[in-house]
């Protein structure tokens, strides 16, 4: 039985204090969520207080980036895994597609960094998604598993226990349009089969993916009813605790 997850990334928004707020305005709306697994993002800069303020929750911290080296070295304006790890982060979200598309992600940088992630004792979120062009093109699902075939490389099965993939189809990331349902399904076994491919059935069906693109109060129960939809992960509809609670409690 894969354990749900609903993540919020709360991308470059909220100074320190509206990330501590919405934090702790969210903590008790989500005490009971006991059927899935909670986690925010805030930026790097809010990342200690907000955990610090939600220990002993059940809400867990993620970072939205991370550097592909644990060493520490002259690597100017970057943060290691183990620094996110040193500040309360149980996760980190990988190749976002705002990373890809205008910060140079690639998947090979994409596989670096889960590698560094995962040895300093991360859970990395990785992100995969097609562009609207290529939708159309009907290149949808060998572009998402070629990003998971270059992005998971070398990866062992003891490292993808450790692994969410997150769908996120760049055409619906913060559009207002969502992947239907059935859009979402059929994309989730088309990743579980690249699984397989790479590792063994047992990991794909046990790996959680979750799906992202303009979730929101009114459509995540549709989305979740899909059973390969393992839970969202939210950008827009995360940063108010009142719109996120209702997601998480989207069965309640
Ligand atoms: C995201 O940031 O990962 C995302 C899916 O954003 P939104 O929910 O706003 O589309």
């Amino acid at each position: 039985m894969r354990k749900r997850v609903i993540a919020g990334n709360w991308k470059m928004y909220k100074l320190l204090a509206q990330a501590v707020d919405t934090a702790l305005e969210l903590k008790p709306l989500v005490a009971n969520a006991n059927h899935c697994e909670v986690i925010v993002a805030p930026v790097f800069t809010a990342l200690k207080t907000v955990s610090d303020r939600l220990e002993g929750s059940n809400i867990k911290v993620a970072a939205q980036n991370c550097a592909a080296q644990n060493d520490f070295g002259a690597h100017t304006g970057e943060i290691a895994p183990i620094m996110l790890k040193d500040v309360g982060c149980s996760y980190v979200i990988i190749g976002h597609s705002e990373r890809r598309q205008f910060y140079g992600e690639t998947d090979a940088s994409v596989n670096q960094k889960t590698k560094a992630a995962l040895a300093a004792g991360l859970a990395a979120i990785v992100c995969v998604g097609e562009m609207l062009a290529e939708r159309e093109a009907g290149n949808a699902e060998a572009v998402v598993q070629a990003q998971l075939k270059s992005g998971l490389e070398g990866l062992t099965v003891a490292d993808m226990e450790r692994i969410i993939i997150a769908y996120e189809p760049v055409w619906a990331i913060g559009t207002g349009k969502t992947a239907s349902p059935e859009q979402a399904q059929d994309m989730h076994v088309a990743v579980r089969k690249t699984v397989a491919s790479m590792h063994g059935r047992d990991i794909a069906d046990r790996v959680r993916i979750l799906y992202g693109g303009s979730v929101k109060p009114d459509n995540i129960a549709s989305i979740m009813a899909q059973p390969d939809v393992d839970g969202a992960l939210v950008g827009g509809a995360s940063l108010e605790a009142e719109s996120f609670a209702r997601i998480v409690n989207f069965d309640r």
